[in-house]
């Protein structure tokens, strides 16, 4: 079968998508509201703090939705916001504001707080080849908004207001719907779970989550309101941007699993309070980072930031890796499976790689050398392009279609070694612009021009043991140039324990 097969069918149509729906936890056709148009969400991030490997995860899972639904020929309007107030340490409405506490720790205004980690943001997005996305709002832009549909559910009788802060009434609310649809809880569970908090006081039942809430005098980040000073609580920042930007209803709302609940559950029971209807159509949710088999974080020392893992400058690494090293590491494993990271697996993800990348630009260089038919050759070869397409319409898997990509490069080897490719130059066509995009527009693997990252790194080496030997014989002018160079053009050179020497890259 022909891959591009009928000028007027869209490849959508030809290779419709089926993603796993976590409302339903079941395999669905994507159908959506309007043909040919998809409106995705997914909950960014919260900028108080580099961002760490999990969540370059997550956001890569979406990059790949978004650019394969758009290959398929779908417009795709993608929103991811930026979290700068609302997100409370913990959950359940209480502690400081992540960002304002990070202000008052380093005595910076929080503006600056998310100034400088949406930058790292930024950059780091842009290090992985994850695109940005349509728009790309923030909770502080849409303070009125937040205002405003409290108001609403206010005036529906959903909320209650207590002391200059606003409640979510989320038994009231569950008279009449499912809240815990999401998660597979129910009421009742979740009221006899739980914590019994110290600001609960004021909440009517410890279930109910805060819309608004009032600014003590030491809080940094507030907004009038009509009931005094205060700040959004943390879920009404989503609702607000998702239904702004993608209408009451849309296709698509993602996020990592951990977001599921209370985040999302509140997502929805907001949504469907204020506007009356089931906000989202699917839900999809991306799993998380292990390493060695533990969970990553930062109180076992097992978590490290994207620099490091470029860089190679931490305990638990054997060496740096690429950017696209990482990208096809992840892409290994299915969005929905766990990911553990380990040396061993990133050296194999290098070897891995580096075959895929040798083959894209030997095949961005190849030619027909003769056009003539080969039946049973050119089988195989539409078989594989069919296979790319039908293994990532099934729900996005990118570990499948990885594999054929290695049957591909095992072809494209195969006539680089013998310099001739006999073939109908339309099937070779399909092949050679499959392959291609299926490396860099769905999967987003940009070719790496060989071992510059090695190359790179072993000249660092080279300074470092120059700069501690002019150290050693007390030149400390020559030493301090080579640390000011090379930090004027990006590269932090980084004193460790027992007189070693790392770097970041900036
Ligand atoms: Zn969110």
């Amino acid at each position: 079968m022909a891959i591009f097969e009928a000028d007027f069918m869209k490849l959508y149509e030809q290779y419709p998508v089926f993603l796993t729906n976590s409302l339903s936890g079941e395999k669905e056709k994507l159908e959506t509201l309007t043909p040919g148009f998809v409106g995705m969400y997914v909950c960014g991030p919260t900028v108080y703090n580099y961002v760490h490997l999990g969540n370059a995860r997550t956001f890569l899972s979406f990059d790949i939705i978004a650019r394969y639904l758009r290959f398929l020929g779908y417009k795709v309007r993608y929103v991811r916001n930026i979290t700068d107030v609302g997100h409370l340490e913990s959950d359940a409405d209480e502690g400081e504001d992540k960002i304002g506490k990070k202000a008052r720790l380093e005595q910076l205004e929080p503006m600056e707080i998310v100034k400088r980690y949406t930058e790292d943001f930024h950059t780091v997005m842009r290090q992985f080849n994850i695109l940005p996305p349509s728009i790309e709002p923030s909770a502080t832009g849409h303070i009125i908004e937040q205002i405003n549909i409290t108001k609403k559910l206010l005036e529906s009788g959903l909320a209650y207001e207590v002391n200059g802060s606003v409640y979510f009434d989320v038994k009231k609310y569950n008279q009449s719907h499912h809240y815990g649809i999401l998660s597979g809880r129910n009421i009742e569970e979740l009221m006899e779970s739980g914590r019994n908090l110290d600001s609960q006081d004021e909440k009517r039942d410890k279930v109910d989550f805060a819309l608004w809430k009032k600014a003590s005098p030491q809080h940094i980040m507030r907004w009038p309101s009509p009931w005094g000073e205060g700040f959004p609580g943390w879920h009404i920042e989503c609702t607000v941007m998702s239904t702004k930007y993608l209408g009451e209803t849309f296709d698509i709302h993602g996020g990592g699993m951990d977001l599921k609940f209370p985040h999302h559950e509140c997502e929805i029971a907001q949504a469907t309070g204020a506007n009356g209807k089931v906000p989202v159509r699917y839900w999809i949710h991306g799993n998380m980072l292990t390493v060695n088999g533990q969970k990553m974080s930062k109180s076992l020392g097992n978590s490290f930031l994207p620099s490091e893992l470029f860089s190679g400058n931490h305990p638990l690494l054997e060496k740096g890796y690429s950017p696209m090293t990482v990208r096809f590491f992840m892409l290994q494993s299915h969005y929905s499976s766990t990911l553990d990271f380990s040396n061993e697996a990133l050296n194999a993800a290098e070897k891995g790689f580096k075959k895929l990348n040798n083959a894209l630009s030997s095949v961005k260089k190849m030619t027909l050398t003769k056009d003539a038919a080969n039946i049973e050759l050119e089988k195989n070869l539409l078989d594989q392009v069919t296979r790319c397409f039908v293994n990532m319409s099934d729900d996005f898997n990118t570990a499948k279609t990885l594999a054929v990509l290695f049957e591909m490069a095992t072809q494209i080897n195969t006539w680089a070694a013998a310099k001739e490719i006999a073939l109908t130059e339309n099937v070779f066509d399909q092949f050679k612009s499959t392959y291609i995009a299926m490396m860099e527009d769905v999967l987003g693997l940009k070719e790496e021009t060989g071992g510059n990252h090695e190359l790179l790194n072993g000249t660092i080496q080279v300074l470092i043991n120059l700069r501690k030997k002019v150290r050693a014989d007390k030149n400390f002018v020559l030493s301090d140039k080579i640390r000011d160079d090379l930090k004027a053009i990006g590269i932090q050179l980084k004193d460790g324990k027992d007189g070693e020497m790392g770097y970041e890259i900036e």
